[in-house]
């Protein structure tokens, strides 16, 4: 799984580029700090310090750093680096609102920028047992993320806007799909979108 991480990132060329990685756990942000040999921030460190250096090399890199950074969502509100191109989640996250926000920091200059997920067997085991036992429209939200095969970008915008535009059906020529989308329109498909009232709980089916 981190060797995906690491093969795309190489493909980045500029060296102002950043990624994050966040992780479901401090052991896991520790373990994937030192699998991809960059530095980790979470709240369990023990001095304001060590957060400190971590973010500072992150940010400003240097001959030897890592442009990863490996972090729980303690790397939250208040981090703007325009330069952030990818932002990983190494397992699901169990709280959208916080997995949009972490999403949304990648490309804050502006230009293009990814968001991807990576599940392992027993991540996809606890979302797979999501199904009939949702009980909040978050839940519902993480299920048909990362489940069902729906729009990436209409599961966010419906449930941060209310709004659920599939990418495939935008008229928006500039729009940067979702893989998902991007799979459809390579088989020349467009997707009968449906109705927000056919499902009892909001978010359409496809
Ligand atoms: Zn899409």
């Amino acid at each position: 799984m981190l060797d995906d991480i690491v093969r795309e990132w190489e493909t980045l060329q500029d060296p102002a580029s950043r990624a994050i990685v966040y992780c479901r756990s401090h052991n896991d942000a520790k373990r994937v700090g030192q699998q991809l040999k960059c530095g980790v921030y979470h709240s369990g460190l023990k001095s304001s310090a060590a957060k400190k250096e971590a973010f500072s090399n992150w940010v400003n890199g240097g001959l030897g750093i890592s442009k990863f950074i490996s972090a729980t969502s303690g790397l939250g509100a208040g981090i703007d680096i325009p330069s952030v191109r990818i932002v990983y989640h190494y397992r699901e996250s169990l709280d959208f609102l916080g997995f949009v926000q972490e999403s949304g920091r990648a490309g804050r200059d502006g230009l293009p920028a990814k968001s991807k997920v990576f599940l392992d067997t027993t991540s996809l085991k606890r979302l797979e047992n999501l199904e009939g036992v949702r009980t909040s429209l978050g839940q519902q939200a993480i299920f048909e993320y990362h489940i069902k095969g729906f729009c990436r970008q209409a599961a966010i915008s419906f449930y941060v806007d209310g709004m659920s535009t599939w990418c495939v059906n935008s008229t928006d020529s500039d729009l940067i799909h979702c893989d998902l989308c991007q799979i459809l329109r390579s088989q020349a498909k467009s997707v009968a979108q449906p109705s927000l009232s056919d499902s009892p709980s909001g978010i359409p089916h496809q």
